[in-house]
C-alpha cells in the first residue's frame, strides 16, 4: 500500500492511503536515514510512504519512503545543526499577506520569497482582506501587485469575507500540493475554512487519532481539498526557516538581481558601494524596486550577524 503522510507527531504518523483515501495510524519500522541531512524527524508531512497493515484495525507500519521531490526544513533556533523537515513534495506556495489590519511588511514577504527561491518553490501572493481597502489602498494594492508580478510572483486580490478571488485561488490549487503560509492575523485560517470542504469533520477525524493527553508538537498538517488537491498548513510557524546561504549568494535569490549579476564588475560583488555594480545602477534607474533592494540589504545584514 502506498500513502501520503498528512500529519506527524514524531512518535506516530497519520497516512492517507492512495487507493481508498482511508487514514491509517502508523509507526516506523527500521531506520530511515536521510542522506547528507541531519534532521530530528525521518518522516515528514507530504512524504510518500509504503505501508504494511498491522493487526489492529486502522493501524499500519511505514516500511519505506519514496525519494522526495523537495522539502523545506526548519533550523532549530537554539541548537545549531539541528533541523526539522516541515513538509515535502510541494508543488507551490501561497503566501497570504494583507496591506491593512495588519499590514505585512516588504521585509517579511521578501524573506519568504528568498527562501522559496532557494527551495525552487513557485510562490503566489494572496492579498487578503481586499474588502477593507479604500480607494487609496486599492491603488497601493495595484502598485504592490505590479511590483511582484513583474519579477515573477503572481498576486491575487482576495477576501475571505466577500469571496472575491476565491474561485481563482481554487483554480490554481487544483491537482497540486500547496503550502499555505502567512503571519498571524492575515486570515489564513478563515481561508482554509473556505477552501477545504468539511474541514471541521476532517479535523475531528484527524484528532481522533491523536494520543489523548500527550503533548505533541506538530509542524504541518495536510488537508484534502478534493482527491489530488492538497493544502499544507503550518500552524505555529511564522516564517520558513531561512536557508543557510553565503553572503555572495543572496542576490541569486532575487530574480530581478539574478539576471543582472554577471554585469557587475567584480564577481564577488555584494552590491553595496562597489564600483561598476549593475545592481546599484539598476536601483538608481528604477529598474529594481527600492523596497526589494532594502530587503536584500537587511538579509545581508542578518547573514553578517550569524557569522
Ligand atoms: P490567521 O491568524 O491568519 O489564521 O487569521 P484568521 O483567519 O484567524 O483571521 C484573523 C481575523 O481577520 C479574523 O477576525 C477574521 O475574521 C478576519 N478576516 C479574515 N479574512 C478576512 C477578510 O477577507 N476580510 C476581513 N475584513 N477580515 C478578515
Ligand atoms: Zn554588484
Amino acid at each position: 500500500m502506498i500513502g501520503t503522510v498528512i500529519k506527524s507527531t514524531g512518535s506516530w504518523y497519520l497516512v492517507r492511503n492512495h487507493q481508498n483515501g482511508q487514514l491509517y495510524r502508523c509507526r516506523l519500522r527500521g531506520k530511515f536515514k536521510n542522506k547528507g541531512l541531519k534532521v530530528s524527524n525521518p518522516i515528514a508531512v507530504g512524504d510518500e510512504v509504503t505501508l504494511e497493515l498491522e493487526g489492529n484495525e486502522g493501524h499500519a507500519v511505514i516500511t519505506d519512503i519514496a525519494t522526495r521531490r523537495n522539502y523545506i526544513i526548519r533550523r532549530s533556533t537554539h541548537k545549531a545543526h539541528h533541523a526539522h523537515i516541515v513538509a515535502s513534495n510541494l508543488d507551490q506556495a501561497f503566501l497570504v499577506v494583507t496591506l491593512a489590519s495588519p499590514r505585512t511588511s516588504f521585509g517579511f514577504i521578501d524573506r519568504f520569497l528568498v527562501t522559496a527561491e532557494a527551495y525552487q518553490i513557485p510562490t503566489t501572493l494572496l492579498f487578503n482582506k481586499s474588502d477593507l481597502y479604500d480607494q487609496e489602498a486599492q491603488a497601493y494594492l495595484k502598485q504592490v501587485m505590479d511590483l511582484y508580478g513583474q519579477i515573477g510572483y503572481p498576486g491575487i486580490s482576495c477576501s475571505a469575507h466577500t469571496g472575491e478571488g476565491i474561485d481563482e485561488i481554487k483554480g490554481l490549487l487544483k491537482d497540486k500540493t500547496t503550502l499555505l503560509s502567512g503571519h498571524s492575523g492575515v486570515g489564513k485560517s478563515t481561508l482554509i475554512n473556505i477552501l477545504v470542504p468539511d474541514l471541521a469533520l476532517k479535523t475531528s477525524e484527524i484528532s481522533a487519532f491523536s494520543d489523548k493527553g500527550v503533548h505533541t508538537t506538530t509542524f504541518a498538517e495536510m488537508f484534502e481539498v478534493e482527491p489530488g488537491t492538497y493544502l499544507i498548513d503550518t500552524p505555529g510557524i511564522k516564517e520558513l526557516g531561512v536557508v543557510e546561504m553565503k553572503r555572495e549568494e543572496i542576490g541569486h535569490y532575487f530574480p530581478e538581481m539574478r539576471t543582472r549579476l554577471n554585469q557587475c564588475k567584480y564577481n564577488n560583488c555584494l552590491h553595496l558601494n562597489e564600483p561598476g555594480c549593475a545592481i546599484q545602477a539598476a536601483v538608481k534607474a528604477g529598474k529594481i524596486a527600492l523596497p526589494r533592494y532594502e530587503s536584500y540589504l537587511s538579509l545581508l545584514q542578518d547573514e553578517d550577524s550569524h557569522r
